[in-house]
């Protein structure tokens, strides 16, 4: 896995104002439709598509169009300002949320939920289940994804 350039502060900044440090540590530049889809995440700070952020954003940014979306999010992903989450539904969703979490799907509505497992936790599930060809080494593992599906409360 890629390490962004820049590691995320620990501070008491915003995700938008972080982003927005990111970018210019990078030196690209913070374009209207960027500025508008890292407020859009700053805001609901949830798991969005790029066809859900577009429509959320074409109203107020006339500018936009869905493939400087995609141009973007591209670039937020390079920088590690945002994580692809390819979910079961076959979306490529990005998340906010770049530290190492699992996910959990409402079956009904869709929305996606972060889950925090511990990575001792984590480590100890995947060597209680692999077949020891995997843990000795003919398998290097480098990220675990586990999806837990349901329903949220709601559409409980
Ligand atoms: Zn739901
Ligand atoms: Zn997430």
């Amino acid at each position: 896995m890629s390490q962004p350039a820049s590691q995320r502060s620990t501070g008491a900044e915003s995700f938008f104002d972080d982003a927005v440090e990111q970018l210019r540590a990078a030196g690209l530049r913070v374009t209207p439709q960027r500025r508008a889809i890292l407020e859009l995440f700053d805001h609901r700070h949830t798991h969005m598509t790029p066809q859900g952020i577009f429509e959320a954003l074409q109203q107020q940014v006339s500018s936009l169009s869905l493939a400087t979306v995609y141009n973007s999010l591209e670039v937020f992903e390079e920088i590690g300002v945002l994580n692809r989450v390819c979910a079961k539904d076959g979306q490529a969703y990005f998340d906010p949320n770049t530290q190492p979490h699992q996910h959990a799907v409402c079956q009904r509505c869709g929305e996606i939920f972060d889950i925090q497992i511990p990575s001792s936790k984590l480590d100890g599930l995947v060597q209680s289940l692999c077949p020891a060809a995997v843990t000795n080494g003919d398998f290097e593992i480098d990220s675990v994804d586990i999806w837990l599906k349901g329903l949220c409360s709601n559409c409980q």
